[in-house]
């Protein structure tokens, strides 16, 4: 008799997030951590004053189901403040734990088992598991990378593959923008294209929105709620997590239409009852912050990311210059290793830098075998050490030459 003291069939279909069993190599191995996505410096001094606040004032209860009221006027509010569209707080906010929460409530709120739902590749690993637990069948349309000089010209989707991968079936598309891990962010025309699909097969947007204020070079993020007839068939993504620096606090959100919302907030209920409350108020004071901050946010990733850049250059890594979010995707298929994990581990173990195989962003066999993703959302000197590691290999089969110190040097 087979054993019932199993996993269920679901949960065997995915394994661990590999970004997360990066981290925990890297603290194994005591390795510069490069791979998950968190910043290793301080969130802003006025949010976290609010949330020692909060505590003190004994706000230390369940908040409201959906979110506290405070929280979800101030994310109405900015919406619209900066988009000019607007948003109801009572009718079309739902505060979860995290984007993380917000994403699954959102999926398991609107997708039937056997509903297509449209998933660029390479995607952030967390939609793959998402679609599975909701039931969804994922249709994958690619990223394409740029071609010739790797740096060079943003990643593309060509327009007729995204048109055929909807049918009457398709219940969503997500769309990541600013897009983790290409760094893409994608344009108001690419935005049109995937609208007008959307309203064609009558789909849900769900836009991952997360990495929203880290843009560089002066591109705008446009949300698809934004793009004519979508604000009623989208559901936007957001939180505090990379905006503010705050990605343990575990407070992430959903926009979207009165019917669609109190779907996700009925799963949401049933699946957390509610995010942190002493950490929502704090989370109102967040999104009072002024624009400057916002400009200095963008502008000190700016910094990291050229930094970065300029770091995995000397060590002969060909990169794909991000335009916004916080990750750079490289090409290894010069340093002739057996495969990105196999190299991912090498990295961790011998040299004492983490970052994340290619392959955890893609469900398509044998896609993403030549490239890492480094993160860059570090101070400065935790970048200089990646350097002096990386600097400090010679031989083996793997090939990284030594660069100068950028030690000393003012960034
Ligand atoms: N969405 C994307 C695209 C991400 O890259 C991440 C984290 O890296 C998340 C969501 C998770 O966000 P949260 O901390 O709000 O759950």
């Amino acid at each position: 008799m087979v054993s019932k003291l199993t996993g269920s069939k679901r949960a065997t279909q995915f394994t661990e997030s590999v970004i997360r069993e990066m981290t925990r190599l890297s603290q194994r191995h005591g390795a510069v951590n490069l791979s998950q996505g968190f910043p290793d410096f301080p969130a802003p001094a006025a949010i976290k004053e609010a949330a020692r606040a909060a505590i003190a004032a004994d706000l230390n209860q369940y908040a409201v189901t959906w979110g506290a009221q405070r929280l979800r006027e101030a994310i109405a509010r900015e919406f619209t403040r900066r988009h000019g569209l607007r948003v109801d707080a009572d009718a079309q906010v739902t505060v979860c734990c995290g984007s993380t929460e917000a994403m699954m409530a959102a999926m398991m709120a609107i997708v039937d088992p056997g509903d297509e739902v449209v998933v660029f590749e390479p995607f952030y690993e967390n939609y793959g598991p998402d679609a599975i637990l909701s039931g969804a069948t994922p249709r994958f349309v690619a990223l394409h990378a740029p071609a010739g000089p790797a740096a060079s010209g943003p990643w593309w989707f060509d327009p007729g593959e995204l048109a055929a991968s909807f049918t009457d079936r398709t219940r969503a598309i997500i769309i990541n923008t600013p897009n983790n891990p290409t760094g893409k962010v994608f344009s108001r025309a690419e935005l049109e294209t995937i609208a007008a699909l959307c309203r064609k097969w009558d789909a849900i947007a769900i836009a991952d929105e997360i990495y929203e204020h880290i843009v560089y070079d002066g591109r705008r993020h446009v949300p698809i709620a934004t793009i004519d007839g979508m604000a009623d068939r989208t559901i936007t993504i957001n939180g505090l997590s990379k905006t503010y620096s705050l990605t343990g606090w575990r407070v992430g959100w959903t926009i979207a239409p009165p019917a669609l919302t109190a779907a996700i907030r009925k799963v949401h209920d049933f699946l957390t009852v509610g995010a942190p409350a002493p950490l929502q108020e704090a989370g109102a004071v967040a999104l009072g912050l002024p624009d400057a901050y916002y400009a200095e946010l963008a502008a000190g990733y700016r910094r990291r990311r050229d930094l970065l850049l300029e770091i995995l250059g000397h060590h002969r890594f060909s990169c794909h210059v991000p335009e916004g979010a916080y990750y750079v995707m490289t090409d290894i298929a010069g340093f002739h290793a057996a495969d990105d994990v196999e190299f991912a581990r090498y990295l961790v173990q011998e040299i004492g830098v983490a970052a994340v195989p290619g392959s955890s962003f893609y469900r398509t066999s044998g896609e993403g075998r030549t490239s890492l993703r480094f993160c860059f959302c570090k101070r400065d000197e935790t970048l200089r050490e990646a350097d002096r590691r990386l600097a400090r290999h010679s031989g083996r089969d793997v090939c990284l030459c030594s660069v100068p110190d950028l030690a000393e040097r003012d960034t």
